[in-house]
């Protein structure tokens, strides 16, 4: 049984909800209809960790009103907007609970499996239980094709312990929490970091619903980045695509030699004009395209080095004191 965190301003909870929000004042009223009565027929004391990530609607306000009917919600608000793994970074890092799950606020992955998740972790002691999307019909076609086609790449360039079609829907334990607080204050990708600990884990299936209201707060700019923060993340294969591009254009290389100087000696020379186009564009583009890559890295080695903090937290509704 793991320890319940003590707080000098509330009681202890045996497990948090972390629920990252960015301009979903359209969803919080579904959000809190459905989560809040799942929750309270746990019968355990339990918070609900709200990050605001900087919302510009009416998310804050919203969100003040309703901490006076519902006293378990907790309110982290970001300086601005942050992302969603940097919101969900600031969520767990503040969570006390010896259970912490987080879940989106649009209502996509359905709060009535969180009590099946604490039940199995319980039940079979583990540290992790994800939530697996075992249907995804109501994702519309460009959105699934994009997510199975990342989830093959991560699988082939992380490892195939990563667990396909695993959001961020899941249950972790104290110790995993308190294992990813030591690490490095990065851009982490938790769906890629959290199976590499290697922590036992268990997994519930259950069916992706379609967004309660409101847009995507993901367009495709936020997810190309999201790819690439994972590939960088986890796998150096990129640069050493640049030794094996380079390896088979001296393959080539060797081959036209070979056929130039056959046809030098034959007395045939060509004008060759378009193979020297081709092959200088050919190379240019390669080199710039792999010069690109290293730039991917250096830019998250900067980052790295530059050490600062992935958010920054304005205010805490349980660090008020009265
Ligand atoms: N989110 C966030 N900051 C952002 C973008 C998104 O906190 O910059 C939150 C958002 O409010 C939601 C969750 O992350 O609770 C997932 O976002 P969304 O549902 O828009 O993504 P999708 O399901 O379309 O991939
Ligand atoms: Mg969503």
């Amino acid at each position: 049984m793991t320890a319940v965190h003590d707080d000098p301003h509330r009681g202890p909870v045996t497990f948090s909800i972390v629920v990252p929000m960015f301009n979903e004042e359209e969803a919080l009223t579904a959000l809190t209809a459905r989560l809040r009565p799942t929750l309270d027929g746990c019968g355990e004391p339990y918070e609900v960790v709200a990050v605001d990530d900087g919302s510009t609607d009416a998310t804050a306000r919203l969100l003040a009103d309703l901490r006076a009917l519902w006293p378990q919600l907790r309110v982290v608000t970001l300086r601005r907007n942050s992302g969603h793994q940097a919101a969900l970074t600031a969520g767990l890092h503040r969570a006390r609970g010896s259970y912490v799950v987080s879940i989106d606020a649009d209502l996509q992955d359905p709060p009535e499996v969180i009590p099946e998740m604490l039940a199995l972790a319980r039940a079979d002691g583990l540290d992790i239980v994800y939530g697996v999307r075992a249907d995804r019909s109501t994702d519309s076609v460009f959105k699934r094709r994009t997510a199975a086609a990342y989830y093959w790449l991560m699988r082939r360039l992380v490892g195939a312990h990563v667990p396909a079609q695993v959001g961020d829907f899941r249950l972790l334990s104290r110790a995993v929490v308190e294992t990813l607080k030591t690490l490095p204050d990065q851009r982490q990708v938790y769906r890629l970091l959290i199976p590499w600990l290697g922590f036992p884990s268990g997994q519930i299936t259950y069916r992706r619903e379609e967004r309660v209201a409101g847009a995507t707060k993901y367009p495709v700019r936020k997810m190309v980045l999201l790819a690439l923060d994972s590939v960088t993340a986890f796998s150096a294969a990129p640069l050493r695509l640049a030794t094996a591009i380079g390896a088979l254009a001296l393959v080539v290389c060797f081959a036209f030699l070979v056929w130039t100087v056959t046809v030098y000696t034959m007395g045939r020379t060509l004008p060759g004009w378009t193979s020297l186009i081709i092959t200088v564009l050919f190379f240019g583009a390669v080199q710039l395209f792999c010069l690109g890559m290293l730039g991917e890295y250096m830019a998250r080695i900067y980052t790295a080095v530059q050490a600062r903090p992935t958010y920054t937290v304005a205010h805490d509704t349980d660090e008020e004191t009265s």
